[in-house]
């Protein structure tokens, strides 16, 4: 049997099978040339035709764009009225920022354990974390398969919070036949270069809620408005505008909407080609017996932003960290997502403790992310599924008889 190469023996191959890449064509160049010579490069036509194509993707009533994820998150939780003393239930399974929004407004983020098959939030850990003073739930579509959105919704809207899902891995993604973006009391999307579809960064908030949109509009420029309605004194001429709460300057270039805009034109390309690597991968992983593969609810049809692989590491003799390095020794560069939000030590200053969420903290310890991206090719998956055998098959643990 061939030895697997030694880690830091060979380099990785030159960014390519990096877990995640963007997919810039001449199309999207020329796209973003256009805006640079136009007359508008920040709140022009780009916006409201990125606004509208999103509503007409998800279905949604609106869509504000912004410049990135987090910031979307930060409004969402701002127009939900989450203010100091509330608590906010998140998955400690995601990116910071799922987390850090609550504690921009003042809020104490509360961690619901994951569904050890799906890592997505658990319904029931949300029931039993909720208290007086919760006021939203931040529930991730964690590697774009869309979370338990019905009996979340259910729950949230029995207790009077707000249902926030961050789908900044799901674009794409459908739950029961709808798409993402559409069942939230509000949707956030992410358009940094190793989601889906990118802008560089970008991000949007998405929302059917006439009085949240009102909210969430103000909150991204500055709490400033123009709209007759919405002014306290009489408009005193054509340049007349005023701040009627304390917002953020959120927006968007147009540089960044006119990219996203053509992206969405691949948006079906990317998800049949994501769609298909995860086929592939989970067909040859689910005939390894040392690797574990994600389970999806049947309401999920999913446009993959990453693909986890779980090791058994009862049945290796090595762990994560060995398995991960082992596998850059074969030139797959794998990450891992995601550190529980409370293993960060700006969380244990906060208080935090390791033990809160024993379910998360075991797929942490067990977890890495492969290659998935538009551009692999057949060999780069290949390739992957070969490393994985082979290390697999290395240093399996002997069993037999003991
Ligand atoms: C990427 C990401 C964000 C933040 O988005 P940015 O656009 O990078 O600010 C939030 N939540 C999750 C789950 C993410 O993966």
């Amino acid at each position: 049997m061939e030895k697997p190469a030694a880690a830091g023996g060979r380099p990785v191959r030159d960014g390519k099978l990096f877990y995640g890449h963007q997919y810039i064509d001449d199309a999207d160049i020329a796209a973003v040339e256009k805006v640079l010579r136009s007359d508008f490069l920040t709140c022009g036509p780009e916006i409201g035709k990125l606004e509208d194509r999103l509503c007409r993707l998800t279905g949604a009533k609106h869509a504000i764009v912004v410049s990135n994820g987090t910031a979307a998150l930060h409004m969402a939780c701002q127009a939900a009225g989450v203010t100091a003393g509330d608590e906010v239930i998140t998955t400690p399974i995601t990116f910071a920022a799922s987390a850090n929004c609550a504690l921009y407004c003042g809020a104490k983020p509360v961690f619901a354990d994951i569904d050890k098959a799906t890592y997505n939030i658990d319904p029931a850990d949300v029931a039993r974390k909720i208290t007086a003073r919760t006021k939203a739930v931040v529930a991730v579509d964690f590697t774009g398969q869309a979370a338990d959105l019905d009996p979340l919704l259910s729950l949230c809207h029995e207790k009077g919070m707000i249902l926030i899902e961050d789908a900044a891995h799901s674009v794409g993604t459908y739950y029961n036949g709808r798409p993402v973006g559409s069942i939230a009391d509000i949707t956030t999307f992410s358009f940094h270069p190793v989601k889906t579809v990118t802008g560089g960064e970008g991000g949007a908030v998405l929302t059917n809620d006439d009085a949240l949109y009102t909210k969430l509009k103000l909150f991204h420029t500055h709490g400033i408005t123009r709209e007759a309605a919405l002014l306290e004194h009489p408009s005193d001429g054509g340049w007349y505008y005023e701040q009627i709460a304390l917002g953020m300057n959120y927006r968007m270039t147009d540089m960044q909407a006119a990219l996203i805009n053509s992206q969405l034109d691949k948006l079906d390309a990317f998800r049949s080609r994501r769609k298909a690597i995860v086929k592939r991968y989970d067909e040859a992983f689910r005939k390894i017996p040392e690797v574990v593969v994600q389970e999806e609810i049947a309401q999920s049809d999913t446009t993959r932003h990453l693909y986890i692989l779980r090791i058994r590491p009862q049945r290796l003799t090595i762990d994560r960290r060995q398995f991960f390095d082992a596998m850059a020794a074969e030139n797959i560069c794998c990450n891992v997502h995601y550190i529980p939000v409370y293993y960060h030590p700006y969380y244990e200053r906060l208080g935090y403790k390791k033990g809160l969420c024993p379910r998360a903290e075991k797929l942490y310890a067990e977890m890495m992310s492969l290659p998935l991206y538009y551009a692999m090719s057949d060999q780069d998956v290949e390739d992957v599924i070969a490393a994985v055998r082979k290390i697999c098959a290395y240093y399996r643990r002997d069993t037999e008889g003991k």
